[in-house]
């Protein structure tokens, strides 16, 4: 599968035979937001966008992806992603997608985020599927390894239970730290100008993340769970969101422990979700776009791989995800010039394949051979 001709090239019909079924999909999606809002529609989301916004989105996406089957059909000799995408539209077209109405939506305890899934697949394929395209880090890997199946339903889910991963998250902070009194650092967060406080929420969202990363890495149970995220042998744009549930539980709480408790603004919270979405994807990606002197001061994809390293005198090294002085701070620094690593993926692991055998297996098995943590292999 990873052979050179299985990657796609401009001009042979896959591409935009791809994104048609993509954009076809994602018509689908949306017709059933707009028929079903209450169960998959988020309120908070449904704040940033309006129905007129959603109505012009899916006639676009619609009409799109006719356009792009029509490119396939001209371009390319096998023409079954063409038809695939023809019908995803037509089905579209009847199911009333050309004419949808945004209407009134009624209170609910619970929603899928399904909005939410959408909205930031179409982003970050249009940010991410290009870069891949033209600045790739490993030419020879195609969008369409053996896993991208996986990865997509780890994408796929981690959206859906956006409100159930907020909920759950939120409570190990009010659990410990509600009956605090923290009136006065929140006043003093509050009175921050907006750039010094969103600065100072991703320094110490950073420290959190860095003591909850370096916590699955060194804890023998942890690491099962953790490890699942370190499998990944095709590293790509979607391979960042193979993480299991626990690990994306205990990070997140911990990470988002300061913002919930030392009154940011929800400004800043809703920047930083958005530039942690973004950031978190590019660092994974399958790029070799690099910032240049930039690199030392902000985390980049080459020095995310070298911590996916796959050779064990490199492992744990690189934990933090968005300031590497914070990994200078503590001893885990590692940035070769312009090195980067042969391999990702780990040595002597056996992971089951797919979303489901994943998630059970951490809880009852271990993946590795022996019981080494990842650092006691790296012989430093
Ligand atoms: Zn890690
Ligand atoms: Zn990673």
């Amino acid at each position: 599968m990873k052979s050179e001709n299985n990657r796609m090239r401009i001009g042979e019909g896959r591409i935009s035979g791809a994104i048609s079924i993509f954009l076809g999909v994602s018509s689908l999606a949306s017709i059933l937001c707009f028929k079903f809002p209450e169960q998959f529609t988020t309120p908070e989301f449904r704040e940033v966008y309006t129905a007129a916004m959603a109505e012009n989105l899916i006639l676009g996406g619609i009409i799109s992806t006719f356009l792009f089957a029509l490119l396939s059909i001209l371009l390319a000799k096998n023409k079954k992603y063409a038809v695939v995408g023809v019908v995803l539209g037509a089905l579209s077209v009847l199911l009333g997608g050309m004419t949808v109405e945004g209407r009134a939506v009624e209170k609910t305890n619970w929603s899928l985020g399904l909005d939410w899934l959408i909205l930031d697949l179409l982003v970050m394929v249009l940010i991410f599927v290009p870069i891949e395209l033209v600045f790739p880090k490993n030419k020879l890997q195609s969008k369409f390894h053996p896993e991208w199946k996986t990865d997509l339903i780890y994408f796929g889910i981690s959206h859906l239970a956006i409100q159930l991963f907020g909920v759950l998250t939120k409570k190990p902070a009010v659990a410990f730290f509600g009956w605090m009194n923290l009136d006065g650092v929140q006043q003093w967060v509050n009175d921050l100008p907006f750039v010094i406080e969103l600065f100072i929420a991703l320094v110490v969202t950073d420290l959190f993340q860095y003591a909850a990363h370096r916590i699955f890495h060194s804890h023998y149970f942890l690491w099962r769970f953790h490890s699942i995220h370190h499998s990944t042998e095709n590293m790509d744009w979607l391979a960042g969101s193979r993480t299991h549930f626990i690990d994306i539980f205990f990070t997140r709480s911990m990470s988002y422990l300061p913002l919930y408790i030392l009154g940011f603004s929800t400004l800043t919270f809703n920047v930083y979700i958005v530039f942690i979405a973004i950031h978190a994807v590019f660092i994974h990606a399958n790029t070799r776009l690099n910032f240049g002197l930039l690199k030392y001061v902000i985390t980049t994809p080459q020095y995310h791989h070298w911590h996916h390293c796959k050779e064990p005198e490199h492992y744990g090294n690189n934990f933090a995800v968005v300031f590497p002085f914070i990994d200078k701070l503590f001893g885990t620094y590692y940035l070769p010039g312009n090195e980067w690593p042969e391999g990702t993926g780990l040595v002597d692991a056996s992971f089951p394949k797919g979303f489901m055998k994943q998630f059970t297996y951490p809880f009852i098995k271990n993946p590795f051979k022996n019981d080494l943590l990842p650092e006691e292999k790296s012989g430093r």
